[in-house]
């Protein structure tokens, strides 16, 4: 999958996708990550790509012609029949989810266009922008970290970036639940002990433990996502409670 980020600032986005699962998913070529300097393609003298707003008020606001250019630089690369999604990362946006995450992995390229400053002209996202993405209502200070975080969840979710589809459909989120606390060597750490049951080799036991825990966690911190997953309480009631409520369902 393609992605092409377009942005004042490269190297923050280069430094941030080279590292890790998502470096190792570029070096194996399951992803290919391509940055655009949009200050390359200003035609000012100075090679501005900002000026101050009609209508005034404070900051300054990205001007159409260099993102314009850039983006028709990338265009030229698009294959026939290839499905792209160019997206304007902005506090304005659809708020990011798991489920936006999924939608967007069925693209073979995704665009991405940072803003920085007020933002950027409204008549050049009019004109190659298909959508507006949230990372949540907060404001930061450019789109270039919001465009890492969506590559980064997209590209966890393609066949051989995470090393077992089992890594994101049992956690937080993907699973419907919050993830169950998770525990690894020493087996005492200052005077807190791993839970008996993950030492116990019971699987059943282990997998109705973190049902528990996860149910538990979730009620306490989400309980909108519970509310959406009714089955996952009803999996924990001992087996005549629940032939009950199946039947009180009838
Ligand atoms: N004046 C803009 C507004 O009120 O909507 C905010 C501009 S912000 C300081 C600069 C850039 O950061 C935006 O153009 C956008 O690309 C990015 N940005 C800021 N917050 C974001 C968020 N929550 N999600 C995605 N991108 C964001």
């Amino acid at each position: 999958m393609k992605f092409d980020i377009m942005t004042l600032f490269p190297d923050m986005v280069r430094t941030v996708l080279s590292e890790s699962i998502i470096g190792r998913a570029q070096d194996a070529g399951t992803i290919e990550v391509r940055c655009h300097n949009i200050r390359d393609f200003s035609t000012n003298k100075h090679r501005n790509t900002d000026d101050t707003p009609y209508g005034g008020g404070m900051g300054m606001v990205m001007t159409c012609q260099p993102i314009y250019d850039c983006f028709q630089s990338i265009k030229k690369d698009f294959a026939e029949g290839e499905r792209v999604r160019v997206i304007y990362m902005s506090p304005r946006g659809r708020i990011f989810h798991h489920e936006i995450a999924k939608e967007l992995v069925q693209y073979d390229r995704l665009v991405f266009l940072c803003g920085h400053y007020e933002g950027v002209d409204q008549r050049v996202l009019d004109e190659i922008v298909d959508e507006e993405l949230s990372i949540g209502d907060y404001v930061v200070t450019g789109g270039e970290i919001p465009a890492c975080i969506v590559t980064d969840a997209v590209s966890r979710l393609l066949d051989g970036v995470l090393a077992d589809k089992e890594c994101y459909e049992d956690e937080s989120i993907a699973g419907g639940l919050l993830e169950y606390p998770q525990y690894t060597k020493p087996r005492t750490f200052l005077s807190r002990e791993v839970p008996e049951v993950l030492l116990s080799g019971d699987h059943a036991k282990i997998r109705r433990w973190r049902l528990e825990q996860s149910v538990a966690i979730t009620r306490e911190r989400r309980p909108d996502l519970l509310a959406l997953h009714p089955e996952a309480e009803a999996a924990l009631l001992p087996k005549a409670k629940k032939r009950r409520s199946k039947g009180s369902e009838t």
